[in-house]
């Protein structure tokens, strides 16, 4: 029996050949491809673009950009990747965890306000499953108290929200190329803003604080003689990574068209079933980087991932919450994180499957959840 991942790279022959061409022509690190694959995004986004060696140096560039660091705190929600809350500690502030909304499982914003103390200098909306929700308000709230907003959308690669593409507005957008999100780069991710400044400062942080080394190595000549005047990280994008980026966001059309095409089966076929509720996402507009359902109180949801599994049906958790991790626990509830954490299940998605899979894989699960 052939085994329905749960996620998968959607990688092919264009993808190798562009990887050989760099091999070939042996400049294998940051150089001529990252900066063709920065002017792409930003014809892309129609605005500023850096990529960087992964979502969550995108998302620590950017903080510490800010000028955020020891004594800040930014506000996150609990049910996120471990990288948003690890991104944060790396620059030194700490990640104060919030709710999100029951429903959508989006970043609750009247908890965020509740968040808020002297120290608070960000919130960190995260774009779970590819939804924003009301991304307006977040941005009120950083207007009334002065705080920056630095999106994580690295479920979120081509979602449209309110006529507008994700990254194409807001103070700070940083995107993931991980193997597993909308688009890939192997390893990768980007920071898109209309911050001169501070895409400048983020330009330089990600090769180690080498003042102006972006703009030589994009020619593929090294810097040898500079000045450096702020702690700076080894985050760049290499040639390799930018080349199978380039002709992912070619692809993107048809990877994003596809994974919607899924989404809106599983919607169809699980609305109606007893027991699971799918989660309420536009996919004319959403692009889904995971499919959640939520599961009634009655079914024991590990159980369920086990028959599933014998059935060549790969699940998974998205996510354990931050807030009762050892090093990120908090001194306080979030009622509709920790109601909600042990219901969620991620069924599978990625732009290999066909809608039959989608089919078995409901059939199965109404089945099991029925009885
Ligand atoms: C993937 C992901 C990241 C981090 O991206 P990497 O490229 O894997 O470092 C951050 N936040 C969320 C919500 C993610 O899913």
């Amino acid at each position: 029996m052939n085994l329905i991942r749960l996620s998968k790279s959607s990688v092919g022959n264009e993808e190798i050949r562009a990887v050989t061409q760099v091999l070939r022509e042996g400049y294998l690190g940051m150089g001529e491809q990252v900066k063709q694959f920065e002017i792409n995004l930003e014809k892309f986004f129609g605005r500023k673009v850096l990529c960087v060696s992964t979502g969550t140096s995108a998302l620590q560039l950017a903080l510490q950009a800010c000028g955020i660091g020891s004594g800040d705190e930014v506000i996150v929600p609990s049910l996120t990747y471990i990288a948003s809350f690890q991104a944060i500690s790396a620059t030194g502030a700490k990640p104060v965890a919030c709710d999100v909304d029951a429903s959508s499982l989006i970043i609750d914003s009247n908890d965020v306000e509740k968040r808020i103390t002297k120290k608070t200098r960000a919130i960190m909306p995260v774009h779970y499953s590819g939804g924003v929700g009301e991304l307006e308000k977040i941005y009120s709230i950083a207007k009334k108290y002065k705080l920056r907003v630095i999106e994580d959308a690295a479920h979120a690669f081509g979602t449209i929200h309110k006529n507008q593409l994700v990254g194409s507005f807001g103070d700070i957008v940083c995107f993931s190329f991980d193997g597993i999100k909308n688009i890939t780069s192997g390893e990768g991710g980007c920071v898109v803003s209309n911050d001169k400044k501070l895409m400048k400062v983020i330009e330089d942080l990600r090769l180690l604080g080498v003042e102006n080394d972006s703009a030589n190595r994009y020619k593929n000549i090294r810097s040898w003689s500079f000045d450096v005047k702020h702690l700076g990280w080894r985050y760049h994008m290499s040639n390799i990574m930018a080349s199978i980026g380039m002709v992912q966001l070619k692809k993107f059309e048809k990877l994003s068209q596809k994974r919607q095409a899924l989404a809106k089966r599983y919607d169809d076929k699980l609305r109606g079933i007893g027991n699971v509720l799918p989660l309420s996402r536009d996919y004319d507009f959403v692009v889904p980087h995971i499919y959640v359902i939520i599961l009634s109180k009655k079914i024991n949801r590990s159980l369920l991932m086990t028959c599933l599994l014998k059935l060549g049906i790969q699940t998974g958790i998205h996510y354990y919450p931050n807030h009762l991790l050892t090093l990120f626990k908090s001194a306080y509830k979030l009622k509709n994180t920790e109601d909600i954490h042990q219901r969620i299940l991620t069924l599978p998605l990625h732009p290999e499957m066909k809608l039959k899979d989608i089919d078995y894989i409901c059939s199965q699960l109404e089945s099991i959840v029925r009885n």
